[in-house]
């Protein structure tokens, strides 16, 4: 029978995980290796720094198309089998854009998501052509990759907590099939070294604003701005910044207060009245790099000095609303007589 090592413990390689169990595979045939769990905080592990929220997916490419819906209709169901409190949620998006997306993106996202309006044009902030308000899952990020690690390690799956500098180093008996999910770490594992990874540099300032419960995106030219809440917590994500290939790790002081302007200027009806953006206490600044591929996401099949390796990796900003139908299309490259 075939053995399963994924490599990587990020939202990648838990949801490749939770579809293995899904098909039934036997939890003792699978593997986690991985240098960061859920827990840590490194600049190479994107996981637990989203916001995270499922927006509208301005691409008609049909993959990611198929990656947005799978994901979409799936995550109830894991919600129901992790129990309450696990971090994914419903709530209301407030989307805007300088540019109306096409019917044709527009239909594509109505024909899954759970409720939807068009935004009338007096509330519109200045400078947007097109609002949207709708019903999606968001994310408590660090929480929901915690719970379904547990969930996944309880079911019997064994988490092997090491950096692998070689896919040499990936000891394998007989008919293992490897899951690269290493994200950012598929540009410098020997074996991989796929230099198209790159990173897309974010930084965001957390804040404690209890009072604000639903999500507010603004993507204008070349400049996203956005308020999302992380449910179950006082938290808004703020932000934002989507700089490619910038390897800074710092974060710097004039983003911050960048980031606290705009978020004021687009979406001024979140600040509670006689009170400013900054009354509400900052919790943390971050900077964190989304694992990005040059040449889009790569899932496909390889052999590497014999072995069977399935990659699955460049998420870049996209790994939580569109990493479960990723893993899908991985599984799903698996051939029918291992399984
Ligand atoms: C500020 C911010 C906001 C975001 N907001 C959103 C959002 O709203 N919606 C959304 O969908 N996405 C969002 N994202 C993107 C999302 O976080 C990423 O797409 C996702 O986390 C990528 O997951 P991953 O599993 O591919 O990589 P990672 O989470 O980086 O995990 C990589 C895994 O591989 C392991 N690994 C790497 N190299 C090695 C090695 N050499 N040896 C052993 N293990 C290794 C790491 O330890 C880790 O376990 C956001 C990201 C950021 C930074």
């Amino acid at each position: 029978m075939t053995d399963y090592t994924i490599l990587g413990s990020g939202v990648i390689g838990l949801y490749t995980a939770y579809l293995l169990l899904e098909r039934g595979i036997d939890s003792k045939k699978i593997k986690i290796i991985a240098k960061h769990t859920p827990g840590d905080l490194s600049h190479h592990f994107a996981s637990p720094f989203a916001g995270a929220t499922v927006p509208c997916v301005k691409n008609d490419d049909e993959d990611i198309q198929f990656f947005c819906k799978f994901t979409f209709e799936n995550l109830g169901k894991i919600r129901q089998q992790l129990g309450g409190n696990c971090g994914i949620e419903t709530i209301w998006n407030n989307e805007f854009w300088y540019k109306k997306p096409s019917e044709k993106t527009l239909k594509k996202f109505y024909s899954y998501i759970f409720e939807y309006k068009e935004i009338p044009k007096a509330q519109i902030p200045k400078g947007q052509a097109y609002g949207l308000r709708y019903k999606t899952w968001a994310f408590n990020a660090p929480l929901f990759i915690q719970r379904l690690s547990d969930y996944i390690k309880a079911k019997g799956v064994k988490v092997d907590v090491r950096e692998i500098s070689d896919l040499k180093e990936v000891k394998t008996k007989g008919d293992t099939i490897i899951f690269n999910c290493t994200g950012f770490g598929s540009r410098f594992i020997k074996g991989i070294e796929d230099l198209d990874v790159i990173p897309i540099r974010a930084q965001v300032v957390v804040v404690e604003a209890p009072s604000v419960v639903e999500t507010h995106l603004s993507w204008g030219n070349n400049v996203e701005t956005y308020a999302i809440k992380r449910p179950k917590s006082n938290e808004l994500v703020l932000g934002g910044f989507y700089q490619h290939d910038n390897w800074n790790k710092d974060v710097l002081g004039k983003e911050t207060q960048d980031i606290l302007q705009r978020v004021s200027k687009e979406f001024p009806q979140i600040i509670p009245s006689g009170k400013t953006i900054y009354d509400f206490p900052i919790k943390r600044e971050i900077s964190a790099f989304r694992p990005s591929r040059k040449s889009g996401v790569r899932i496909e099949k390889e052999l590497i000095d014999g072995r069977l390796v399935i990659h699955n990796y460049g998420a870049g900003g996209t790994g939580y609303a569109q990493g479960l139908g990723m893993a899908e299309q991985a599984v799903r490259l698996i051939p029918s007589s291992k399984l």
